[in-house]
């Protein structure tokens, strides 16, 4: 057989398998991120996740062990990226509802799209699917932005042209506990910390109760969330003078996010920044929280992800408001995605991943507190083996 003939019997035969050929497949016979079988459909999977916290976790209002996360993954073209939607039960979305919504995505919103460079479009009709639905579409936007980073072979800090070094350091959250040993547990155990973050809103004596008890084992910065819990102004700015003598560095949702009159009256006389979390969702959020906060809390599950993040980010500045980052219960895919602000950010709070037990991936590390960015393509994943099938 010529040359020639035995190449367009071997082409004819590539053509018949490529027929049959899914994108998972590839990955199941090819663990590296690139192959040279192409396709342009972008394919989202996804798969129920449930985190085990380490510890049961209460803020005014509920107390929970488990929280539930979908991850999500998009291949194109031999590559793929991760996503995560996670979705404590106070925000209203589930599994179920995830699912529903990351089906419409893969049904009408994907099939449009021949390469995952059109994040902005993708996203805009992904935001146009319903109202609501924030951590699902977070889940596809995270997942776009490693698949991107992945094929670029560039981390999202060095595409958005952001300096590492200039990362916080993270706080880590010591939860309320009705017992004193346990607390000072906690308190030992979050040691390495170089930031403590404390949620109070419940009553005087239990608030000043949780702050006392880390005054008396370390001297380590404190910043403050209420969740909403303060119910009046004057209240409200008794306390955070009683906090200001001990340390503490921010305040984070006060009061109410519909109490906006009050919150304005809060921030004028504070000695210390207040921060819009509850009261901030989305981008266009923030320019009606300019003068009733000093700054805003971006978290991905609100703002649907890493593309309006980054929108948030210079809005705020353009508004000279603070800004800082924040997470839910999440693993280390959502947690990675978010550390890619962090340069732009004066506080974080990302210690999402180390609160739970079981997380699926490593990715964003902590180096003595601080939030360290490593120079790996995308948001800088590795799966964990055995914990999910994506
Ligand atoms: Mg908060």
């Amino acid at each position: 057989m010529s040359d020639r003939r035995q190449f367009l019997k071997a082409a004819g035969l590539m053509t018949a398998a490529a027929a049959f050929w899914h994108p998972r497949d590839l990955f199941a016979a090819n663990a590296a991120k690139k192959s040279k079988v192409a396709t342009n459909k972008l394919d989202l999977q996804w798969e129920n996740f449930m985190g085990k916290m380490k510890y049961t976790f209460t803020i005014s209002g509920s107390s929970r062990t488990t929280t539930p996360i979908v991850i999500s993954r998009i291949t194109w073209n031999g590559y793929a990226g991760y996503g995560e939607a996670a979705m404590p039960p106070y925000l209203g979305e589930t599994q179920a509802s995830a699912h529903e919504f990351l089906k419409k995505v893969a049904e009408n919103v994907l099939p449009k799209f021949d390469n995952p460079f059109r994040i902005e479009d993708i996203m805009l009709e992904v935001d146009k699917l319903t109202t609501n639905n924030t951590a699902a579409k977070a889940a596809v936007d995270i997942a776009l932005h490693d698949l991107v980073g992945n094929i670029m072979g560039q981390p999202w800090w060095k595409i958005w042209g952001f300096n590492p070094d200039d990362c916080p350091n993270t706080s880590y959250t010591i939860g309320y506990d009705a017992s004193d040993d346990m607390v000072n547990e906690k308190i030992e155990e979050a040691s390495w910390t170089k930031v403590i973050k404390v949620k109070l809103g419940m009553t005087e004596k239990e608030d000043k109760r949780m702050i006392n008890l880390i005054r008396a084992k370390t001297d380590t910065v404190i910043c403050i969330d209420a969740n909403q819990g303060w119910r009046d102004k004057h209240y409200a700015l008794d306390m955070i003078n009683w906090l200001a003598e001990r340390n503490v560095n921010m305040i984070e949702q006060p009061m109410h996010k519909l109490m906006v009159d009050e919150t304005a009256w809060l921030t004028e006389r504070s000695p210390l920044p207040i921060i819009a979390d509850e009261a901030c969702q989305r981008l266009t959020d923030i320019p009606k929280l300019k003068g009733v906060y000093h700054g805003i809390n971006i978290k991905l599950m609100k703002c649907t992800g890493m593309r309006e993040a980054r929108e948030m980010v210079s809005l705020a500045n353009a508004l000279h408001m603070k800004i800082m980052v924040g997470c839910m219960t999440e693993t280390s895919v959502a947690i990675s995605a978010a550390a890619q602000i962090a340069p732009k950010v004066e506080w974080a709070d990302l210690d999402g991943n180390y609160l739970i037990a079981n997380d699926c991936f490593d990715g964003m590390k902590l180096v003595d507190g601080r939030i360290t960015l490593e120079d790996k393509p995308g948001l800088g994943l590795t799966k964990k083996p055995g914990i999910i099938s994506l």
